[in-house]
């Protein structure tokens, strides 16, 4: 690996030092260990005994003290529901809170928002994620998609953005506001016209979408299944989320909602279902067999349902976790939310069979990388730390007397650590974040903007919602 002169090879980044959980195969940790990364991606992994030999670093982290691990996936945030943080709480302690929470409080939320509020919410959503070890994020469908590519694009995160979707508002909860409805044939072009806009970018790029069932007609969801194919895309929805949306397939349709979508021929692999919690057994059978992806968002799932993340997980079932955004439960901390899926799991499928730990930590943080890449459909490019992946890496401090004894690194990762153990933060071989400090965009900037802007939106949605 040594260059002609028999020197150390020149590459972008070494970090050297730290322990390597690199959830390949075989569950490898390295200890002492170091990696090489170049051009965007990891060319080496080894001893740190042997990295100063071959190669040298334009770059050099000092991994000491450091667990190195690949960067958490979110498989399912709504960036333009940031600056909700906290609202819903508020207003529920002052009056009765409708339902559906989505269609009376949130899309009337994002119906309020201009371009340039998006943006921000961007900037603050993928700042938020990368502190807390966020790389990688899938957007559920939120209103001005291109202002959250651009946000993205700035901070340095990877992502799939995605728009809101709605071609119809049938009377459960409130009406969806008109800024949020479009004709069938709209929805489908802004759509595709979106993908297309991105599809040549690196880091971020756009998915189709479609809101979920109640809110999409029969026409659009068919048109955007044509559309994932051709396109060789996919689609961001939510289902099986709510007995609302039970009851709306079985009274409109006499089915579950996931068998009405293979009546329509529309369920593949490009279909990504976040939530996916109030499955019958013959829908997880669907979902096993037409390769759909899923998204497990534990702040939410358990309060719907008892949803089957260890049945899905073993019968091979693509499933990423995700926070749901802010506005749901606040944190976009993924290590809490694998945290809770272990407790909860066993709550629900533990427990009343006498199983000691049906899902383990370890299998947890696995989920929370691997399992959200191959929901994505990336898994051969980000979710491990292996050569020839795409360079997208934590390096967690594990120093703190809270957190000793660091006898096995791969427990530390994925019981005792969170989001505010990150230090430094690489996505695709570039450090976004260094010992805490972000680097690709201002902070304080940031900060002033959302003071400014945060009363002025919170006026507009308070009237929306009056
Ligand atoms: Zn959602």
């Amino acid at each position: 690996m040594a260059d002609d002169s028999g020197g150390p090879v020149l590459v972008d980044i070494v970090v050297s030092g730290c322990d390597i959980v690199t959830i390949d195969e075989r569950n490898s940790v390295i200890r002492d260990g170091a990696i090489a990364v170049d051009r965007g991606r990891i060319v080496w992994i080894g001893p740190a005994a042997d990295a100063s030999v071959r190669y040298r670093g334009r770059s050099v982290l000092d991994g000491n003290g450091r667990i190195a691990l690949p960067g958490l996936i979110d498989a399912h945030i709504h960036t333009a529901q940031q600056l909700l943080r906290g609202k819903i709480s508020a207003i529920g302690r002052t009056r009765a809170l409708k339902q559906p929470i989505w269609k009376n409080y949130l899309i009337p939320f994002e119906s309020i928002l201009e371009p340039e509020d998006v943006h921000l919410s961007g900037l603050v959503c993928y700042t938020n994620m990368l502190r807390v070890g966020t790389t990688c994020f899938a957007e559920a469908g939120g209103p001005h998609p291109d202002q959250m590519g651009e946000a993205a694009l700035q901070v340095g995160i990877r992502g799939f953005v995605a728009l809101s979707t709605v071609d119809q508002s049938e009377t459960i909860g409130a009406s969806v506001p008109k800024s949020m409805l479009t004709t069938t044939d709209e929805a489908y072009q802004r759509n595709v016209s979106l993908v297309n806009r991105w599809k040549d970018r690196d880091r971020v790029k756009a998915w189709l979408a479609l809101r979920q069932i109640i809110v999409c007609s029969p026409e659009l969801i068919k048109g955007i299944a044509a559309a994932a194919s051709d396109l060789d895309v996919k689609i961001h929805t939510h289902l099986c989320e709510g007995t609302y949306e039970i009851d709306y397939a079985g009274e409109k349709f006499g089915k579950r909602p996931t068998e009405y979508l293979e009546d329509l021929g529309v369920l593949s692999r490009h279909l990504h279902c976040a939530h996916s919690v109030l499955l019958s057994p013959e829908e997880v059978d669907l979902y096993a067999k037409h390769r759909l992806s899923a998204c497990h968002c534990s702040f939410n799932n358990y309060s719907i349902g008892q949803p089957r993340l260890i049945e899905m997980w073993r019968r091979g079932i693509d499933i990423g976790l995700g926070t749901d955004g802010a506005a749901a439960w606040g944190t976009l901390d993924i290590f809490q939310v694998a945290h809770i899926a272990r407790v909860a799991q066993q709550a629900v499928a533990g427990v009343p069979w006498h199983i000691r730990t049906p899902l383990t930590s370890d299998e947890l943080l696995r989920i929370a990388t691997m399992g959200g890449a191959r929901a994505l459909g990336i898994e051969k490019e980000i979710g491990s730390i292996e050569v020839g992946k795409r360079a997208d890496l934590l390096l967690c401090d594990c120093t703190e007397i809270d957190q000793m004894p660091v006898d096995d690194p791969l427990f530390v990762a994925s019981s005792i650590l969170v989001g505010r153990d990150v230090r430094t933060v690489v996505v695709d071989g570039q450090i976004v974040m260094k010992e805490r400090e972000i680097l690709t965009v201002d902070v304080e900037e940031i900060r002033r903007r959302l003071a400014v802007r945060l009363p002025v939106v919170m006026e507009r949605f308070e009237r929306a919602i009056a």
